[in-house]
């Protein structure tokens, strides 16, 4: 049976809850947000599988410098609309296209009503726009995976995608290689906490006064493809506000690594060593070697890792423009090495359950000139005793 000694061994995945077959495994939230299996040894017959299916454990006696990639491309969806409102280049939605017009199913991350990050299926067109788009939150797959594994078993063709660890996970706790089944990973930075997320989507529902239905993070409307964050908030009300100065900045959030899932920090699959049929990525082109690829829409990284992924990227090179890159080319920080914690982590979370999010929001997020001047007097007057923090 699994034992967890660190937190850091676990990325959430639910592959052991879902191989299971004596519903020995449940899928706990923790402090933090993040979602743990917890064994009930009543009902464990220490059959082992959970462990075998794990994808941590194995890839922990793994060689993950063996590099799995068959081909590189860097390439942008053809369909200006589709690429308009891909998180890149549109990689995903030329795959997509292509699964559902051979009658297929298609997974993705998707907003439930509540606005947390799932799992859901889709076997039109239509049902795909929803996966499109980065959702900076981990998402969770435990019904996702018992209803892929009944679609691969009945035979339908299936595109399965979402981060690494979730593709790993999938495959592991299937078992079996389905050639109808095809999988598709993003390059991964981290995955944040769904607590800090929900937390967040309150305080942007507050300051717009509205209820949120949907945010489009990278959204090109009014700059294009950038670094920098642009938001775009669907409301219930039918107001869609891009970049509104009232809202909250999530990119600071995310990219703070105050947040992370703990296992992020040791991710096993930023590295050339994929899982997948077919990772993608943004292109990004930092270091200025292959202009001729730039687009002011975005550029997808494409990485074909197996013969049925080389095969669906040919399928799929009448709707996206691909030209071939080295992997100098490809590369970029998350397919070299994890993303480090910061050492105010332990400090954040403290603050957190102490004092809530608007207070770390306050403390850790926001840096205008009036709010660092805020918190220097509170912090000279917790100093001396005089103040004490009660939210
Ligand atoms: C949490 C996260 C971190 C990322 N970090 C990096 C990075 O460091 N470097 C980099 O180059 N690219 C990163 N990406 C990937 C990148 O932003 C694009 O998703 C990718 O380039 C695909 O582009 P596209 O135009 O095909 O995407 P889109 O058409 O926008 O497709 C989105 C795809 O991402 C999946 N997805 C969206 N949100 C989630 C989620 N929360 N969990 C699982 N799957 C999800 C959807 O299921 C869909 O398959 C990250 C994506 C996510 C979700
Ligand atoms: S060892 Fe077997 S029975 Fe026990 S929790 Fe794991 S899968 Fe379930
Ligand atoms: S990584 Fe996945 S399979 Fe391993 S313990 Fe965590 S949830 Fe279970
Ligand atoms: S960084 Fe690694 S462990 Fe974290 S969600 Fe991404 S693939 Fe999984």
């Amino acid at each position: 049976m699994i034992r967890l000694e660190r937190v850091e061994d676990c990325c959430g995945c639910s592959a052991c809850a879902n191989v299971c077959g004596h519903g020995a495994i449940t899928m706990v939230v923790d402090a933090e947000g993040f979602s743990y299996p917890k064994i009930d040894e009543s009902l464990c017959t220490d059959c082992g599988l959970c462990a075998r299916v794990c994808p941590i454990i194995a890839r922990k006696s793994m060689d993950l410098s063996a590099k799995t990639y068959k081909s590189l491309y860097a390439g942008r969806l053809k369909d200006e609309a589709a690429l308009r409102r891909s998180a890149s280049g549109g990689a995903f939605w030329a795959l997509a296209s292509a699964v559902i017009a051979d009658g297929g199913v298609v997974f993705g991350a998707v907003y439930d009503d509540d606005m947390r990050v799932v799992h859901r299926s889709a076997d039109t067109l239509e049902g795909c726009r929803a996966f499109q788009g980065s959702k900076y939150s981990q998402s969770d797959t435990y019904q996702a995976y018992r209803e892929a594994r009944d679609m691969v078993r009945s035979g339908r063709k299936v595109l399965f995608t979402g981060t690494p660890c979730q593709i790993d996970g999938l495959l592991r706790f299937l078992i079996k290689k389905y050639d109808n089944l095809l999988t598709m990973d993003v390059v991964c930075h981290a995955v944040p906490s769904p607590q800090i997320f929900s937390d967040y989507i309150s305080l942007v529902n507050r300051r717009l006064k509205g209820r949120l239905t949907d945010i489009n993070m990278r959204d090109k409307s009014t700059r294009g493809w950038s670094h920098a964050f642009t938001y775009r908030y669907d409301l219930a009300d039918g107001r869609s506000l891009v970049d509104q100065d009232k809202t909250v900045d999530w990119g600071r959030l995310f990219f703070s690594k105050l947040i992370d899932r703990p296992s992020c920090h040791e991710c096993k699959y930023t590295n050339l060593n994929r899982a997948s049929d077919i990772t993608v990525a943004d292109f990004w082109d930092d270091d200025n070697m292959r202009p001729d690829l730039r687009s002011p829409l975005g550029t997808s990284l494409l990485m074909a890792n197996t013969d049925a992924g080389e095969r669906m990227l040919r399928d799929v090179a009448d709707t996206i423009t691909m030209s071939a890159i080295t992997e100098r080319e490809a590369l970029q920080p998350c397919l070299q090495r994890p993303t480090a914690a910061d050492s105010r982590r332990r400090q954040f979370w403290g603050d957190y359950h102490a004092h809530g999010f608007g207070y770390v929001y306050r403390r850790y997020f926001d840096d205008t000139n009036y709010q660092k001047f805020k918190n220097m007097i509170k912090k000279i007057l917790k100093t001396i005793g005089v103040w004490h923090p009660k939210e």
